[in-house]
């Protein structure tokens, strides 16, 4: 048992690392549940054995490198789970044997994060992650960019409430399609994706993700006498309430309404992942009193993962972009979250492996984000004489060797000629984000590669109209109106060509910055390494990618004929100025400012070129100190960092 408790400790521990300072969680929230109340149960019996780290003492989450530290004013607590019917009942007979005619009140448990949000005289002074309950992060800029958080309250009062920010589904689903599109790992569901927005260091990404809140606590002292009270008056001072609830003193009541939530939720706009019970007054809640880490006056009652068992009917095996070749189990259809399910992701080699998945086994699958399904473990006692899963070693596409690279999870088929590699190569060439040629889908792929007619990219500047009135089912209109597609590609300024050429950890984003800095094409050829690791935001994996890309000949010879087709090869985005007076310099402001607003400071710095981060680091150039500016001054001072005020602003 010692060596079960020992383990499970391990094992949360490394889980919880990857929820909450990766958002990237290996294994599904119920999994986790499960192993959790495994390791409650074990050291509830052997109390001598509860290890110093267990997941059990700590409240969750850890401080990242990045943001300030922030200590609460008042610590956030976390709740206790419950997952049965059972247990509820059992919630209600404690708390009535205290307070025979307790009400409840039922809210929905939001699936985001937790935050805090501190205004002095109505305006809006802090904002906070969890953290551990006691710390947290202060993350103000960024919570100021979401919408529905009122930076002016309706009363000028002091006031510290908490509450829940998410990402709706569909913002969820477009931030994960754009993300696909780059090359750039998906996030797992909405609660990582508004987790990992909220951590951004650049607060326009904030801005553009359309996160939502809900509120639902005042942490500092209340004057009201009930948590129905408190939900109304947040709501009155300009909070986002959410306004599904129910209250009740009968739990059979409470009952009713988490089944008939469950049975809806699916049409709710954000994910919930349960029930929250309240005891309604909040005089009784403080008699009840809390635990270690949660209050005694609440439960969570936790929705059943929507998780189901299939079987495993075969396996395909396809090479993406880069070469990468991933599994993909065909199911015997099951009805999950509201969709047939019929394939499911086994995302690589070593995953099967760890979870020694076979052909016919029973898994479980559940759909990680409610988009992707994949599957989680097998069921063993389902399991009867399957064979291990036959793992390719030639590729599906061009049947040259796999390689499985010691560093990687996944196998690759490193033949530059491999049909799928140069057909999904082609795909994302013209993809939105990159030259952007509607017409130019997976399908017409197909046709032309097949066709003999694009072998690589270049190829697709000398199609004619008799090309493709000669393949199959390609109509006159269609055709001219693709080959007009084609011919405006050509017009693209050249980061949209950088980023189509698919070069390994060569974003959208970085493909921007690197043709701001060297403005053609061509310049970015010949730049040196350590000229392109410098630039803020690069660094060396992009840079060595770049180089050895570019020191091949036949990539020379694609972009001189490319250019020769009448491809553009320059930056036609927004020039930086390079002889503006803070040009290149990173700047921290801090303090209160007089004559300018934070938002009007921020535009006035970067239009003289200067980027404006929220924390002071040893990368900061220069500090603007308003008055009562705090512990960023310090920093500087301690650091030695240049300090203007803001009349030296205002000169410049
Ligand atoms: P857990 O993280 O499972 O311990 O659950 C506790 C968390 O549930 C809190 O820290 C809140 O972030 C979250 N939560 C979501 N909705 C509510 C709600 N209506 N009332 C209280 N907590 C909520
Ligand atoms: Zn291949």
């Amino acid at each position: 048992m010692e060596k079960r408790i020992k383990e499970l400790t391990a094992l949360l521990n490394r889980y919880r690392h990857e929820y909450y300072t990766n958002d990237n969680p290996s294994v599904s929230d119920a999994e986790y549940d499960r192993l959790y109340q495994e390791l409650v149960h074990l050291e509830a019996s052997y109390p001598e054995w509860v290890q110093k780290d267990s997941p059990t003492q700590a409240v969750g989450g850890q401080i990242l490198k990045g943001f300030e530290k922030y200590q609460h004013p008042y610590p956030l607590y976390s709740l206790q789970d419950a997952f049965s019917h059972e247990e509820l009942l059992a919630f209600d007979r404690r708390i009535k044997t205290e307070f025979p005619n307790a009400t409840y009140v039922a809210e929905l448990k939001i699936d985001g994060l937790s935050i805090s949000l501190s205004y002095e005289q109505g305006k809006l002074v802090t904002g906070a992650t969890r953290g551990d309950g006691s710390v947290g992060e202060n993350i103000t800029e960024n919570l100021k960019q979401v919408k529905d958080i009122p930076r002016q309250l309706n009363k000028p009062i002091d006031i510290t409430v908490r509450g829940e920010a998410y990402m709706p589904r569909h913002s969820f689903m477009l931030i994960n399609q754009e993300r696909h599109e780059n090359g750039e790992t998906e996030f797992a569901n909405p609660r990582n994706a508004a987790a990992g927005t909220l951590r951004q260091l650049d607060t326009s990404v904030v801005a553009k993700r359309q996160l939502g809140t809900f509120l639902y606590q005042e942490a500092s002292p209340s004057q009201a006498s009930s948590q129905t009270a408190v939900l109304e008056k947040l709501h009155e001072l300009g909070f986002s309430v959410n306004p599904t609830r129910q209250a009740s003193g009968d739990m059979a009541v409470i009952w009713n309404f988490i089944q008939t939530i469950e049975t809806e939720r699916e049409q709710l706009s954000y994910e919930i992942d349960g029930i929250v019970v309240k005891v309604d007054s909040l005089a009784m809640q403080e008699e009840l009193g809390f635990t270690v880490k949660a209050p005694r006056w609440a439960i969570a009652y936790k929705f059943p993962a929507e998780e189901k068992e299939a079987k495993i009917l075969s396996v395909d095996w396809t090479v993406g972009r880069t070469g990468v070749v991933t599994p993909t189990a065909n199911l015997s259809p099951v009805q999950l979250a509201g969709t047939t399910v019929s394939r499911a992701t086994l995302h690589n080699v070593d995953y099967i492996a760890e979870k020694d998945i076979r052909l016919g086994d029973t898994v479980v699958v559940y759909k990680a984000g409610d988009i992707i399904p994949a599957v989680l473990r097998v069921v063993a006692d389902k399991r009867s004489h399957q064979e291990p899963l036959v793992i390719p070693t030639l590729c599906p596409s061009c049947h040259s060797e796999l390689v499985h690279l010691e560093e990687e999870v996944a196998l690759r088929c490193i033949n530059p000629l491999c049909p799928s590699l140069v057909k999904r190569g082609l795909e994302h060439f013209a993809s939105r984000n990159a030259m952007n040629i509607a017409g130019l889908g997976p399908a017409m792929v197909d046709k032309l590669f097949a066709a003999n007619l694009i072998q690589d990219v270049a190829d697709i500047y000398h199609i004619t109209q008799a090309d493709l009135l000669a393949l199959d089912g390609v109509q006159e209109k269609s055709a001219d109106k693709l080959l007009a597609a084609i011919a405006a590609s050509k017009a693209n300024s050249a980061d949209k060509l950088l980023f189509g050429l698919g070069i390994r950890h060569v974003g959208a984003k970085a493909s921007r910055l690197l043709l701001e800095e060297f403005e053609t094409l061509p310049h970015l050829m010949q730049a040196k390494r350590e000229t392109i690791a410098a630039i803020n935001g690069l660094g060396s994996v992009i840079a060595d990618s770049l180089v050895r890309y570019f020191a091949k000949e036949e990539v020379h010879l694609l972009v001189n004929e490319l250019r020769v087709a009448g491809v553009n090869l320059d930056y036609l985005g927004k020039k930086l100025d390079k002889t503006a007076q803070l040009f290149g310099m990173t700047v921290v402001l801090t303090g209160k400012l007089e004559q300018l607003t934070r938002i009007e400071a921020k535009d006035k710095l970067e239009a003289l070129g200067a980027k404006v981060t929220s924390s002071v680091s040893k990368k900061t150039d220069l500090v603007i100190a308003g008055s009562d500016a705090g512990s960023k001054l310090d920093k500087a001072l301690k650091l030695g960092i240049e300090i203007q005020d803001e009349d030296w602003l205002r000169q410049l």
